[in-house]
């Protein structure tokens, strides 16, 4: 990472005065300001809207009481971080998990204000959540976890305001749940107010794969500028929720290989290439543990407790499970067992010093906030769809899907160019998602 000039230095300052003990939200700031540096030399009059960015427009924090099975009430912590609505109505994620607080939804919410402006669509960034944890709760558990949550959210949200989706734990079942609370309020059929919905109710085709789907269109555009392909790649993808399971998917129909995918239990490798209808009816489905994938399947198929190490051979990763997973010390045996493409899946999972050790051994490191934005870009489609109370075809919405993610990858070269930093995908994303609502802010006054 470069080192931050004295204005840009000041605003970070500013930010850990601001928000204490908030790691995760510091890191991603400092991330992004470090690519800043030339575009305030050529452009001082960014400087001050940096400034108003790194700021949230609104952030809500209320309380969420709801009954268990046993009968017993409980509570959990409810958060929206209305970040930056220059571009459009704020769209971001929910995340339900037990590691949420206000420092992680901050992170997440900042990194969508650059995600979401790299789709090219008309969507401002936001992001919340609970420390609700959904592991081995019941289906009444969630159901009323959800309405609870609604129940104070509802007001925040709208078509035009503040458009939510999922994101970890949540996911098709929690969407209706929470759409379903939402009507019950309001007394309004606003599809528009949540993406990710059921096809029979105002989801859109492809919403489903399309965080998985999008990051492996990167990669393969990735591959693509040294004309070469996934056919006959091996591929290494951590987790095995909505982000991962689809990535597997579509690198198998590119022709690639995937041979390991893991949880916060454990990993699986599997020579053979993962087994998707298996991972799709354990994780899916059962909702069990990765190990029952390595007993389902037999043969060589290994479970390995404890976290994926990445010294699994491969020639591309796609880290998919969740923020910092992927360390120095792992971007090193990454290097090591052949990995010389990293599309980032999951928002955040390599560390900085991973980053530094893929830039120093020219591995292609494409950033979540490029990589994985295929998932809110068909959010906006499903808007889109909804606003002209429409539904397109799976083929149709699938090619405006890869058209998006060529276009984010080819900004984001042609920015690194322009700004001196050819083939760095981090600069070209944090500079091109940047600009672009920077102008925005800029023509719309001190706001
Ligand atoms: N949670 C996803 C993300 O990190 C999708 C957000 C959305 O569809 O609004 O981008």
């Amino acid at each position: 990472m470069t080192e931050l000039n004295k204005q840009l230095h000041y605003i970070y300052d500013e930010v850990l005065r601001r928000n204490p003990g908030e790691a995760e939200f510091h890191q991603a700031v400092l991330e992004v300001l470090s690519s800043l540096g030339p575009v305030v030399a050529k452009h001082p009059q960014y400087t001050s809207v940096i400034q108003r960015m790194c700021e949230p427009e609104r952030q809500i924090i209320f309380r969420v009481p709801w009954v268990d099975d046993a009968g017993n009430v409980q509570i959990n912590r409810g958060f929206r971080v209305e970040f930056n609505s220059a571009l459009g109505p704020f769209k971001g994620g929910l995340r339900f998990h037990p590691s949420v607080y206000i420092g992680i939804i901050k992170f997440l919410g900042f990194e969508q204000i650059f995600k979401n402006s790299l789709t090219g669509l008309p969507i401002g960034g936001g992001k919340g959540g609970s420390d609700f944890d959904p592991k081995g709760r019941s289906d009444g558990e969630i159901m009323r976890f959800c309405q609870s949550f609604m129940t104070e959210l509802y007001r925040h949200l709208g078509e035009y305001t503040d458009v939510p989706a999922g994101d970890i734990g949540v996911g098709g079942r929690e969407i209706g749940y929470l759409f379903g609370q939402y009507k019950r309020i309001t007394n309004r059929y606003e599809s528009g107010v949540l993406t990710g919905k059921g096809l029979s109710w105002g989801g859109s085709q492809v919403r489903t794969e399309a965080t998985g789907y999008g990051a492996v269109f990167f990669a393969d555009e990735i591959l693509k500028t040294s004309g070469d392909s996934f056919e006959g790649k091996r591929a290494v993808v951590s987790g095995s929720g909505n982000v991962a399971i689809y990535a597997i998917e579509k690198i198998h129909q590119l022709g690639g290989t995937v041979v390991a995918c893991s949880d916060s239990s454990g990993y699986v490798v599997d020579e053979k290439g993962i087994d998707l209808d298996l991972i799709k009816e354990i994780k899916e489905v059962k909702r069990e543990r990765i190990e029952a994938y390595a007993t389902a399947r037999g043969g060589d198929t290994k479970f390995v407790s404890g976290r994926l190490t990445w010294d699994v051979p491969c020639d591309v990763a796609v880290p998919s499970a969740t923020q910092n997973e992927l360390t120095g010390e792992d971007a090193a045996r990454l290097v090591k067992a052949g990995g010389k493409i990293v599309a980032e899946g999951a928002n955040m999972p390599c560390t900085p010093d991973a980053v530094k050790v893929f830039a120093e051994a020219g591995v292609k490191f494409a950033p979540g906030k490029a990589a994985n934005a295929g998932g809110v870009a068909t959010s906006a489609l499903e808007m889109q769809q909804n606003a002209s109370r429409d539904s397109w075809s799976f083929e149709y919405t699938e090619q405006r899907l890869a058209t998006i993610m060529r276009g984010i990858h080819d900004r984001c070269l042609a920015t690194a160019d322009e700004y001196g930093a050819p083939g760095n995908y981090v600069v070209g994303a944090n500079i091109a998602g940047f600009i672009q609502v920077a102008d925005a802010m800029l023509a719309m006054g001190v706001i």
